[in-house]
């Protein structure tokens, strides 16, 4: 494995240009994580870099993770065993599926192993990882969504790469990020990184129930952050709404969304501008997740 994995792509922060940010003279900045890598992308190689980092130390010889059939987050790991040269193996929920995620995990090299939906029900469970690391001996496992202590701290430079720009974009400072949350780890980078300096709202792409707040409490404590609903009937759920707002969002901004992360948030965002969330001069950084691979599943 080679290390030059370790140094991140800086992802370009931009202007980001709505006529309803406009109308409530809100000013806004994306900072475009799905423009870091072709292949890799977006938070989850932010998420990811801990975890191969551990793995190069202790000379695993692969990484093994999990996630369903359009997962941005083993597209990203798949794309990195390809890259870096490392084996890499994934857990799929559910029955064997073709999906245009799948065939690239499949290209990319990674080996599939398909648990159905009770067997990655079980993916909480203590004992869960012992029958993969004895079938797969020394890999490094990585649960779900990357959501651990190694996955905050590679978020935690997302922080750093935005301000790093602020300048060019003739900004002295911001107010607030705006983001969307799956299991919470970016949030919790971002919450961890700011230290109370600047606000971070998280859109939550799954319903509340799901424990993202107990997530991001253990990964970053309770303070500095706000949650918000966004995922619109549950995750993975699309409208014709919201297609329709992401279509609008994507012709009047210039930037590419996919719908169950990005534009959910964005979505979420409208709605607490046009109730008057934010004061005239506020100043938002949105996180750009990426994920576009994933708009394959459902365009
Ligand atoms: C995975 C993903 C998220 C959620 O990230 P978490 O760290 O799990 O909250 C957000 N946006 C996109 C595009 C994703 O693929």
């Amino acid at each position: 494995m080679r290390t030059s994995f370790l140094t991140l792509p800086q992802a370009p922060l931009q202007a980001f240009r709505l006529p309803w940010l406009a109308a409530a003279q809100v000013e806004a900045a994306i900072l475009r994580l799905d423009l870091i890598d072709p292949l890799i992308s977006g938070n989850k190689w932010f998420k990811l870099r801990g975890h191969l980092a551990h793995a190069h130390a202790n000379r695993a010889p692969g990484l093994i993770s999990l996630g369903g059939n359009h997962s941005n987050h083993l597209h990203a790991l798949a794309g990195a065993g390809k890259r870096f040269g490392f084996a890499t193996a994934g857990l799929l929920r559910g029955e064997p599926h073709d999906t245009p995620t799948v065939r690239d995990l499949q290209r990319l090299g990674m080996t599939l192993h398909w648990l159905g939906y009770g067997g990655y029900r079980a993916r909480h469970q203590a004992d869960f990882w012992s029958p993969w690391q004895a079938r797969y001996p020394g890999w490094q496992c990585i649960p779900e969504g990357g959501g651990t202590a190694d996955g905050v701290q590679g978020c935690a430079s997302i922080v750093e790469q935005a301000q790093a720009q602020l300048a060019a974009l003739g900004w002295a400072d911001y107010d607030a990020w705006w983001l969307a949350a799956g299991t919470g780890t970016t949030l919790a980078g971002l919450v961890v990184a700011e230290a109370g300096a600047h606000a971070v709202h998280g859109a939550l792409a799954v319903p509340r129930g799901h424990g993202v707040g107990q997530t991001v409490e253990q990964l970053a404590g309770s303070v500095g952050y706000q949650l918000h609903d966004a995922c619109r009937g549950g995750f993975g759920r699309f409208d014709d709404e919201l297609l329709a707002f992401v279509a609008r969002s994507e012709r009047h901004s210039g930037v590419p969304l996919e719908a169950l992360y990005t534009g959910k948030a964005l979505l979420a965002l409208h709605e607490q501008v046009e109730a008057g969330a934010f004061a005239p001069g506020t100043r938002l950084i949105f996180l750009h997740t990426g994920g576009l691979q994933g708009r394959r599943g459902y365009l």
